[in-house]
């Protein structure tokens, strides 16, 4: 240890790590900058391809990567911030030439030598599995939400509409007995089909709609027009909240992380992740519709005083029309007053906290700043309801769910002030010695400073003598503003080695990939071997940073990386039932020593396998063997496959039938293909993550590859699947490349394990996300990065107090990828209520969306489709009376009233049904993409997912210069396409251009170089031509990546072919074969509602 400092002081040469790696001392995950300012410079990727050849000869052609240009509102040239090492520009490389090989395909193999490995020789080998982490992280101890409470009050009585999901928050109505019921005698009929007359009006308390007139349904009426009065949005009322955002606060003890000084307009970039199935279908195959996301984003109510009056927010749709309309066909409502979401313009200042009361968080969606005045950014962790209910019947009542969204590593917006690094010396963080809470701004210090009072359990503990401090006047420390653990809702603490079981583990990458016949056939392995060449590169600098390579078809071939030798040695690996890895030691090698060899091998890969005739692929035994080579170690594992597994361990076989592309939710279980075939690979992925090996999967395939089994190592490991289907070597290797590139270098860390503990009276019911789970307090994340999310859902386990507040704090012990051992300490405090009415006003709608969007996505492969539509919908429902019943002021039963804040809740609903997850058609693999996608999606790319965000593009050029480069966003409708028009729709991972029949030819030329008679290149890449459409084409292009965190796929869609029929379906508001129009939708949830309301 270094020379003593005292607790939460600064301490010179802390880092006890390999002193020779030189990460900044408080080296901050988050501000990686490479990661954000290189990476999204880097990602317009724009330029034509090296030629125009459809599909260029699969060896030797490296897809081209031209230069970026940085988008608007990113610095430009190199990062103002430095990261230890030069941080490379994702500049195009020539193409590899094709060379000789330098090994013989094959051939002078060299037998592996060692013995059949994996054992013992590492000092590391025997490791304690990783759940004895959570024994410094207060495994030991009793969870606090684990103590008896008081009387506890029990699960409310009335049985979960939704059948036997559990998962579902269960919304009984008839049973709750908190709120009077407001009168609601006239079941007002319905209308068998068609569209409801409606008309327009305001309510008292609240942007509503009067209703036409509350009689019951009528016959058929006369079509009024629907009219919403929709709440204005409150947002830019925070804005004056945040006098001076960058105000660097932090007192003397802190260490901040490096600044950002990017500029403020650079938005922050969501994390987002991939998965979403493929735009380009296969000819002839229909094609399976893809969500897209729209960065709308819903006028919410946050900002809002914390005490609302009741009923003051509320959106009432009009009844079905005086005389109870008979929805005759004439019926005409007007879908401008729907409610829509509306985005705003500019950034929000958020305080997190204001007069000592959390301030309800922006919506997810929206471009805001955080100041940290207590409670964490919204952007780690945020909750689906802003107020917590006393009771569980309260919440039951409710129809909602209480669960919390975390994303430990999020990235944070470049305005914020850095989360500050705080390092306790050797006694480490200051924690409740009972339930083994972190210090954090809502432990309240008594008795002159001498003792504090821990808000999870109630304990008592004595304060570390050295960290005393005496209590001012207003009873807090005297200290409390200096110190990032006494007034944020974030801090990172170093940890100490009493939260290490061994030393930090070093940064190793080990690199797999798919050289069958079909992979090098396909421009598959050049793609990948291209792709990784350029990122060797971004690895973090320095000595800890290893890597490694192998390749494999029916057998595994590792690499002697070692600098002696002249050239890589190839050495094969045969038995693929029982697997081993030849020399251990020199398969994984530091970066440092073999960088040139490396990228020689690269290049020859190839090539060496030009003629390869092997079709199998034994992908089950080479992710074992690989796993093998840095099991000592752990790490980060990256696969290209590019085939169905058909040899060795965990084959797998089609069990998608032939020529049944397309499941029908008339196929009795066929949600089953949606489940691993067998329990091989999670066998094998729960000791992976007990090694700490991280695995990704790049699928770049043009067929059936059981999604559905091979994503069970990602999922389990804290991984990701990115899919490419079909592949194509013309338009792919780019996203490929900035998917791989955004992969390495985002902000992440390694072998970590997380806990997430409530304030009594609530506990965890369980985590959901991408991780490894061995005991049940804790998740196990061999990776972590800034992208993934942890779903938390809670329960109550006794009551709460009304006016008391409840605590939720999220700890995440990792390793950085230089090396430190760190904790990053979430907490978050919100007041208790026992008003329904203030549930609906603080209800999170992005938040209750997204878990929404998370539990159906968990149930597509254990339910028939149908049933979980009808969950979905009965969830929606179930909210939406609860609020017409108990909270409405009107009687009217004629109208559907919406709470403010949930007022979207049936438009994204409708969304979902409509999804690629949730749809009919579609394929098995797409459906399994869509379940891995959502399943470590972050909060902001939820909506998005489902209901895309469409702009017209075909009148760039009209704009004026200074306005936003995102063009007004248009209503996922029909109504709103122009024959003349062309259209963007992007959903944060693919991008859709709908070119409309009628379309200037000019503007077709300049954006696309093509005309009208030209047939719609399916293969598309983007590229920028010398005129100011296409200009500004791209840039928007770029500030959406940006934006998205996601280089996003590109497929350009006509009318009257498939692509166009791709394009339509993501247009949520039509009717279409998967689901009725948005109107049709709410008049069927308005007379779901009144059904109840009646029974
Ligand atoms: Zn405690």
């Amino acid at each position: 240890m270094a020379a003593f400092a005292p607790p939460g002081a600064p301490r010179p040469n802390s880092n006890n790590n390999d002193p020779s790696q030189q990460p900044p001392h408080n080296y901050n995950p988050n501000l990686n900058p490479n990661s954000l300012a290189a990476n999204f410079n880097n990602l317009n990727l724009n330029r034509p391809p090296p030629n125009s050849a459809p599909r260029p000869s699969p060896f030797g052609q490296a897809p081209h990567f031209p230069s970026s240009v940085p988008p608007p509102g990113v610095p430009s040239g190199s990062p103002p911030f430095s990261r230890p090492g030069p941080p490379p520009a994702a500049v195009a490389r020539p193409a590899p030439q094709p060379q000789q090989p330098t090994l013989p395909p094959n051939a002078a193999p060299v037998r592996p030598t060692g013995p059949p490995i994996g054992h013992p020789s590492s000092p590391f080998a025997s490791r304690p599995p990783p759940g004895t982490f959570p024994s410094s992280m207060g495994g030991n101890v009793p969870p606090a939400y684990g103590a008896p409470g008081g009387p506890v009050v029990s699960s409310p009585s009335p049985p979960p509409p939704l059948g036997s999901h559990p998962n579902y928050a269960s919304p009984p109505f008839a049973t709750s007995p908190v709120m009077p019921q407001p009168r609601s005698s006239a079941p007002s009929g319905f209308v068998s089909n068609g569209p409801p007359a409606f008309s327009s009006g305001v309510l008292p308390g609240g942007p509503r709609f009067p209703p036409a007139g509350n009689v019951q349904q009528p016959p058929v009426g006369p079509p009024s027009t629907m009219g919403f009065a929709g709440a204005p949005p409150q947002a830019p009322s925070m804005r004056s909240l945040l006098r001076s955002p960058m105000v660097a606060q932090p007192g003397p003890p802190v260490q901040p992380a490096p600044p950002f000084s990017a500029p403020v307009q650079g938005v922050p970039p969501p994390p987002g992740s991939y998965g979403a199935p493929a735009w380009q279908m296969q000819p002839g195959q229909a094609t399976p519709p893809l969500p897209m996301p729209g960065s709308a984003q819903p006028p919410r109510m946050f900002g809002m005083p914390p005490h609302p009056l009741p009923n003051q927010s509320m959106t009432s749709i009009p009844p079905m029309g005086q005389t109870g309309a008979p929805a005759s066909a004439t019926s005409k409502i007007d879908p401008n007053q729907i409610p829509r979401p509306i985005p705003s313009s500019s950034a929000i200042m958020y305080e997190t906290r204001q007069g000592n009361q959390a301030n309800p968080p922006p919506p997810a969606t929206s471009d805001y700043i955080v100041r940290d005045t207590g409670n964490c950014s919204p952007r780690y962790m945020r909750c689906t309801i802003s107020q917590i209910p006393c009771t569980g019947d309260l919440l039951t009542t409710s129809g909602m769910q209480l669960a919390l969204l975390v994303q430990p590593l999020a990235l944070p917006h470049p305005s914020e002030e850095p989360i500050q690094v705080v390092d306790f010396g050797e006694i480490g963080p200051v924690r409740c010695s009972r339930c083994k809470a972190y210090i954090n701004p809502f432990m309240k210090f008594i008795d002159q400073g001498r003792r504090f009072i821990c808000n999870f359990c109630g304990f008592t503990d004595e304060t570390p003598r050295d960290y005393h401090c005496n209590l001012g006047p207003d009873g807090r420390r005297r200290d409390a503003d200096e110190r990032p653990e006494l007034c944020r809702g974030t801090v990172e603490f170093v940890a100490t080695k009493e939260y290490m079981v061994r030393d930090p583990m070093p940064a190793v990458y080990f690199f797999l990939i798919d050289v069958s016949m079909n992979a090098i056939q396909t421009g598959a392995t050049a793609a990948a071997c291209s792709a990784i060449s350029q990122v060797i590169s971004d690895l973090p600098e320095g000595p800890r940073t290893m890597v490694g390579i192998a390749t494999f078809d029916s057998t595994i071939h590792f690499y002697n990386l070692k600098r002696a030798l002249q050239q890589p040695l190839m050495l094969i690996v045969p038995d693929v039932q029982d697997v081993y890895t030849p020399l251990q030691t020199d398969v994984v090698v530091q970066l440092s020593e073999c960088r040139q060899h490396l990228e020689l091998l690269l290049e020859s890969i190839p090539t060496m396998f030009q003629n390869n005739r092997t079709a199998e692929s034994a992908f089950g035994a080479a992710v074992q063997a690989a796993f093998l080579a840095i099991k000592s170690t752990g790490g980060k594992l990256l696969v290209f496959q590019s085939v169905l597994p058909s040899t060795g361990i965990g084959a797998l076989s089609v069990r998608e039938a032939e020529g049944r592309t397309n499941i029908s939710a008339g196929e009795k279980e066929a949600h089953k293909l949606l489940q691993p075939v067998d329990k091989t690979l999670k066998t094998m992925a729960i000791e992976f993550a007990e090694y700490q090996v991280c695995v990704d999967v790049f699928i770049t395939t043009q067929s059936y590859l059981d999604v559905a089994s091979i994503s069970v190592i990602p999922r389990t490991t804290g991984g990701q699947v990115y899919y490419y289907y079909p592949f194509s070597a013309l338009s792919d290797p780019a996203k490929l490349y900035n998917d791989l590139r955004w992969n390495v270098t985002r902000p992440q860390g390694f072998e970590a394990v997380m806990r997430v503990r409530c304030s009594q009276g609530i506990q965890v019911q369980d985590y959901h996300g991408n991780f490894c789970k061995r005991i049940p307090t804790d998740v196990d994340l061999p990776g972590i990065d800034c992208d993934k999310t942890i779903m938390v859902s809670l329960k109550h386990d006794d009551k709460l107090q009304d006016g008391s507040e409840c605590a939720f704090q999220c700890a995440l012990l990792y390793t950085t990828v230089y090396g430190q051992r760190r904790i990053r300490v979430t907490t978050l405090s919100l007041p208790c209520t026992n008003m329904l009415s203030n549930l609906f006003r603080s209800a999170d709608l992005d938040t209750q969306f997204a878990c929404f969007l998370k539990q159906a996505a968990s149930k597509i492969p254990s339910t028939p489709l149908l049933q979980v539509r009808e969950q979905v919908t009965n969830l929606c429902i179930s909210v939406l009376l609860s609020y017409r019943k108990f909270c409405a002021t009107v009687t009217s039963s004629g109208q559907l009233i919406l709470p403010e804040a949930l007022k979207l809740l049936p438009l994204y609903t409708l969304a979902l049904m409509k999804s690629t997850g949730l749809r009919n058609d579609g394929r098995i693999d797409e459906r399994s993409i869509w379940i891995n996608y959502v399943s470590a999606l972050s909060t902001p790319l939820a909506i998005p997912l489902v209901y895309p965000r469409m702009v017209a593009i075909h009148n760039l050029g009209s704009k004026d210069e200074d306005e936003s480069l995102v063009p007004p966003v248009i209503p996922l409708s029909s109504e709103h396409v122009s024959d003349e028009g062309i259209y963007l729709l992007e959903n944060g991972e693919n991008c859709l251009i709908y070119i409309g029949n009628l379309v200037d030819s000019n503007i077709l030329q300049q954006l696309f170089n093509i005309s009208p008679s030209d047939e719609i290149p399916t293969q598309f890449v983007l590229q920028q031509y010398d005129n100011p459409l296409s200009k500004k084409l791209n840039e928007l292009v770029n500030e959406i990546r940006r934006q998205r965190c996601s280089y996003l796929s590109m497929k350009l869609c006509k009318k009257g072919d498939p692509s166009g029929t791709l394009f339509f379906s993501y247009l949520v508001e039509d009717k279409s074969p998967s689901g009725p129009s948005y109107v049709e939708f709410l008049v069927h949830v308005h007379r779901e509602i009144q059904v109840k309301m009646s029974s």
